[in-house]
């Protein structure tokens, strides 16, 4: 499958091949409170009572890439953005793009297409307002666009975006398709046409396996991640997505009650996160999607066979 990974000038003088693959770094900007898994120990009624802490958070993300001259993918909350206008815009003086991750962090299957709509509309309004630009980029709360909502996608082509990174190719209890393409590729739907940038999966024992990024970046031991990526890059040529959250590195956030199993995949290994964020910048070369894919160049989807 044609790919579309970029090798990116970071104008340090050395030859494309010397400075290796660019690799998409992603943030997905939200308080520890937002994700869904601690819906049901958080009403939503609640956040605002809670202690807010995705600005500094967010501030040592931002140090620790400009500490190595990387820029990124900062996927913004639009509850975030509308308290924090400030943060968007310190991010996108930084040179780093500015994407869209829907307004309230409800799941694409529970919303339904109205609602779905309004949510997302509203998310990229106040970020345009933000940056006075347009947004090209979303990504679904928890990658809720799976097999039942890909009616998602019309919307968000006609909402005016043009790619979607919210399809995760596996099988979990949250999110998934896992027979979905494993790389970008470029959708024709009903309402036109929109670049499809699926979380970065490994294929092992004929199944796709999820990897460099959130959980499977802090559960993992390094060396797993650190294989995948080079996989990814040298042998299918392809970019790999990462993904972190700015309260994955915030090791003194409030614990909230939520199920073992949520917990496990929320607390895990946070105070792991920074390190191996710094390891993956140093080892690898990363830029934001808008510079490493050019959706443009993105090979429509061919039908199965
Ligand atoms: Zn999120």
């Amino acid at each position: 499958m044609p790919l579309s990974g970029a090798h990116v000038d970071r104008g340090d003088g050395r030859t494309p091949d010397q400075r290796g693959f660019a690799n998409v770094l992603t943030v997905d900007v939200e308080e520890y409170f937002h994700p869904n898994a601690m819906d049901a120990a958080v009403d939503p009624s609640r956040w605002n009572a809670l202690p807010s802490r995705v600005e500094h958070n967010t501030h040592r993300i931002l140090d620790l890439l400009s500490e190595h001259d990387v820029r990124a993918t900062f996927f913004v909350l639009g509850w975030v953005a509308e308290r924090l206008p400030r943060l968007v815009v310190e991010i996108a003086r930084r040179g780093h793009e500015i994407a869209c991750h829907g307004y309230a962090h409800r799941l694409v299957y529970r919303l339904g297409p109205e609602r779905f709509r309004d949510d997302v509309a509203r998310g990229k309004r106040i970020l345009e307002d933000c940056i006075g630009s347009r947004i090209a980029g979303f990504r679904a709360a928890s990658c809720s666009i799976i097999g039942t909502t890909l009616w998602a996608l019309d919307i968000l082509i006609e909402e005016g975006f043009e790619y979607d990174s919210s399809i995760f190719p596996v099988h979990h209890d949250i999110y998934g398709i896992p027979g979905f393409h494993r790389f970008a590729v470029r959708l024709r739907r009903a309402a036109g046409e929109i670049v499809e940038i699926p979380l970065s999966t490994v294929r092992l024992l004929g199944r796709n396996w999820p990897v460099a990024g959130g959980g499977y970046l802090r559960i993992f031991p390094y060396w797993i991640t650190r294989l995948s990526v080079q996989r990814l890059n040298r042998r299918e040529h392809a970019p790999a997505i990462v993904y972190v959250h700015p309260w994955e590195l915030d090791t003194d956030q409030p614990r909230l009650p939520a199920g073992a199993l949520s917990r496990f995949r929320h607390y895990t290994n946070l105070r792991r996160t920074e390190s191996r964020l710094r390891r993956l910048l140093g080892e690898f070369t990363f830029a934001p999607i808008r510079d490493a894919i050019h959706c443009d160049d993105v090979a429509v989807e061919t039908p199965a066979p």
